[in-house]
């Protein structure tokens, strides 16, 4: 079920506690100089909308938030940002309204890594409110944490930022916007994870051109083989939430 594809009857005669709402979040900014902008929307908004095609009777998809907490790419440019308050507060009121309106189960599938940390505050904000539902998100990444790693060549086996893995998506789901001609090896970069200890850079200290990894040895190919896998394991984590049962 698409939520803005249907009317307000429609949505009315939706079982609540047997529907998860499946809100994802994704963001617009600067992806090195070969992919757009618009990539992690493009991406999350592809495995969302799959995820609906594969459980349309128990899932209510909600349209992607293209506008995502990406501060930390401000000063490479070619960004959109909300600030962390009012990421925050954003993703607890898109929840917000659903539950208000008898919903159960919330589960935000996000597309953007510095979506991450608001995401997990909003949700234990949100849990204090509605303690009788499940509420609950990830990355896609994180639920498909495997499967990416085994699709990939380069030494980073992981998500990383107009990766080789993002590359590959996009080549796959949208060809047409990939600078070929920029597509190259990003370099060394540097981690934000140093002996236990979070660091915290922007992408500006830590890449060389806003990019990670190897774009150099993504291809379609690559994409299309990622594609049914992670949204297999996605499909396992909204099932799962399914079948979660109701805090009393
Ligand atoms: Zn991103």
């Amino acid at each position: 079920m698409k939520f803005h594809e249907m009317t307000s009857p429609a949505i009315a005669a939706v079982d609540r506690a047997s529907t998860l709402v499946m809100l994802p979040i994704a963001a617009v900014e600067q992806h090195g100089p070969h992919l757009p902008t618009g990539t992690d929307t493009i991406i999350c908004e592809a495995v969302a909308a799959a995820v609906e095609a594969r459980l349309p009777g128990s899932v209510l998809l909600l349209p992607v938030n293209w506008l995502g907490a990406s501060a930390h790419h401000l000063r490479l440019g070619a960004t959109m940002t909300a600030e962390l308050s009012t990421y925050i507060a954003t993703l607890c009121e898109m929840a917000r309204a659903p539950l208000e309106d008898g919903f159960r189960r919330v589960m935000f599938l996000n597309g953007h890594g510095g979506n991450t940390d608001p995401l997990r505050v909003a949700l234990r904000e949100l849990q204090l409110e509605f303690p009788h539902t499940i509420l609950s998100g990830a990355s896609y990444w994180s639920i498909a944490e495997a499967v990416i790693a085994a699709g990939l060549e380069g030494e980073d086996k992981f998500v990383g930022h107009a990766c080789e893995f993002e590359t590959s998506m996009i080549q796959y789901l949208r060809p047409e916007l990939v600078d070929e001609a920029a597509r190259a090896h990003a370099g060394p970069w540097l981690p934000d994870v140093i002996e236990g200890l979070f660091v915290s850079r922007d992408m500006k200290q830590r890449t060389q051109a806003g990019c990670t990894g190897r774009p150099d040895l993504a291809s379609a190919e690559k994409g299309a083989a990622l594609f049914g896998p992670i949204v297999d394991r996605v499909c396992v984590a909204v099932r799962a939430m399914l079948d979660e049962p109701l805090p009393g």
